[in-house]
C-alpha cells in the first residue's frame, strides 16, 4: 500500500488488547517489534505519532482491581495508576532504536475548543520536529463520561486532523472490513478500498463487523473515525495489528482496507476555516497586503489599518480591503487589544512594543482566500 510509504505525517493508533497480555502487563516483545517499525519510518524521514489506548487495563493489574466491571471514578484511578506504566513500556520498547516518547494527555475540549487546539498543535509539532514520538492517550483521570470521547478511535482520528496527517492506520483484531463477518460467513469478501462511507458501509460495520473491534471501539467506531479522517483530508489503514511488524507488513501488500481522503489535509484545513468558523472580529488591510496574500504570503502587522471587534489570539478574523471587501478568513494570532497595538507596525518592531512576538497577524498556514486571485 503505496499511501502509508509516501505519507509526510502518520498516526498510529495502538489498542489496549494488542499492547496488553493476558496476565494485564504490557506485551513487551510485540511493542518492541512496533517500535522498530516506527523506527523505520522515522528513518525514511516520517514523523510519526502513536495514539496508545492500554491504562486502564494496565491500572486494573496495578491496583488488584481484577476482571470486574469498573466504576467510573475505578475506571479513572486505574487510567491514573496504569498511565505511568504505559509510558514506562513505550519508553522501554524506543529506547533501543534510538527514539524518545514525549506522553500528551487530552481531553476533548483539547481538540474541540480552537484556542486549546492551537496550543496542543503547537506542542505535539514542536516535538515531532525534535524528533520525538508523541504518544497520546484521553486525560482518563479528569473527563466526566459526558465530555469524554470514550474511545481512542475517534481520538486518534481527531489528533490525526489536529496535525495535518496523511494517514491514520487504526490496528485492529481484523485485516480490514469485510462485507460481512468473516468468522461466521464464509462468503463475506475483504475490502481492500473505499472511496465512500456510505450509509451501507456504516450498516455493515454496525452490524456484521461489530464484534469484530478490540477495547472500547468496535468496527463501528472505526469506520466513525475514519469519516471523521476522511473530511479532514486524511487516508485512514484498518488492518491486523498483532503481527509483529504491523506497518511493514501493509506495505509488503498484506491485507488492510484503506478508506481514501475526500481531499487534500491543507485543503480540508482551509475549507475549515473558510466555512465552519464564525469570525469573532474583522481586520481591515491595505491594497499592498492584499496583494501579497493573493501570492500565499502571510499577513503582516505593517498591512493592517485597522482591527474591529473583540477577539481571543487563535480566534478566527475576517479579512476585508478598504473598500469592505472580503479577503480571506483566518487564525488571528494576537488579541484585538495586542493586535490594535501592533497594526501598521513593521515586524521588527513588535517585540518593542508588546514584550514578546507572535510573528505575523495571520499566518500564510492559517489563512483561507475567499474568492480566486486574479491570474
Ligand atoms: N483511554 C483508554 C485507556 O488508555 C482506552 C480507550 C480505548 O481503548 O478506546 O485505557
Amino acid at each position: 500500500m503505496s499511501e502509508l510509504a509516501a505519507a509526510k505525517r502518520i498516526v498510529v493508533k495502538v489498542g489496549s488488547s494488542l499492547l496488553v497480555g493476558p496476565d494485564g502487563a504490557p506485551d513487551g516483545a510485540w511493542l518492541s517489534a512496533l517500535a522498530a517499525d516506527i523506527g523505520r519510518l522515522r528513518d525514511r524521514g516520517q514523523q510519526v505519532l502513536v495514539v496508545s489506548s492500554g491504562a486502564v487495563a494496565l491500572g486494573r493489574k496495578r491496583l488488584s482491581l481484577g476482571k470486574r466491571t469498573l466504576t467510573l471514578p475505578e475506571k479513572q484511578a486505574a487510567a491514573a495508576a496504569g498511565q505511568s506504566a504505559l509510558m514506562r513500556a513505550w519508553e522501554l520498547a524506543l529506547e533501543p532504536f534510538g527514539l524518545s516518547a514525549a506522553q500528551i494527555l487530552l481531553t476533548r475540549d483539547d481538540t474541540e475548543v480552537r484556542r486549546r487546539w492551537l496550543n496542543a498543535r503547537a506542542t505535539t509539532e514542536t516535538l515531532m520536529t525534535l524528533g520525538v514520538i508523541p504518544v497520546v492517550n484521553e486525560n482518563d483521570t479528569v473527563v466526566t463520561e459526558e465530555i469524554r470521547y470514550g474511545d481512542n478511535d475517534r481520538l486518534a482520528a481527531r489528533v490525526a486532523q489536529m496535525i495535518g496527517a496523511d494517514v491514520l492506520v487504526l490496528l485492529s483484531d481484523i485485516d480490514g472490513l469485510y462485507s460481512a463477518d468473516p468468522r461466521s460467513n464464509p462468503d463475506a469478501v475483504h475490502i481492500p478500498r473505499l472511496t465512500h462511507l456510505t450509509a451501507e458501509i456504516e450498516a455493515m460495520a454496525g452490524g456484521a463487523n461489530q464484534g469484530a473491534g478490540v477495547g472500547t471501539g468496535g468496527m463501528a467506531t472505526k469506520i466513525l473515525a475514519a469519516r471523521i479522517a476522511q473530511q479532514a483530508g486524511c487516508a485512514t489503514i484498518i488492518t491486523l495489528g498483532s503481527r509483529p511488524a504491523p506497518l511493514a507488513a501493509v506495505e509488503a501488500g498484506e491485507p488492510a482496507t484503506l478508506i481514501e481522503p475526500a481531499l487534500s489535509a491543507k485543503a480540508a484545513y482551509k475549507a475549515w476555516i473558510a466555512g465552519s468558523l464564525s469570525p469573532a472580529g474583522g481586520l481591515t488591510i491595505d491594497a499592498g497586503a492584499a496583494r501579497a496574500l493573493t501570492t500565499g504570503k502571510s499577513l503582516l502587522p505593517a498591512g493592517v489599518r485597522r482591527v474591529t471587534g473583540r477577539f481571543e489570539k487563535g480566534d478566527a478574523v475576517l479579512v476585508q480591503d478598504e473598500a469592505g471587501r472580503d479577503i480571506a478568513r483566518g487564525l488571528v494570532r494576537y488579541d484585538d487589544t495586542d493586535a490594535a497595538r501592533i497594526c501598521g507596525l513593521k515586524s521588527a518592531s513588535i517585540e518593542q512594543v508588546l514584550g514578546f512576538s507572535e510573528g505575523p497577524m495571520i499566518h500564510a498556514d492559517d489563512l483561507a482566500l475567499l474568492f480566486e486571485p486574479p491570474v
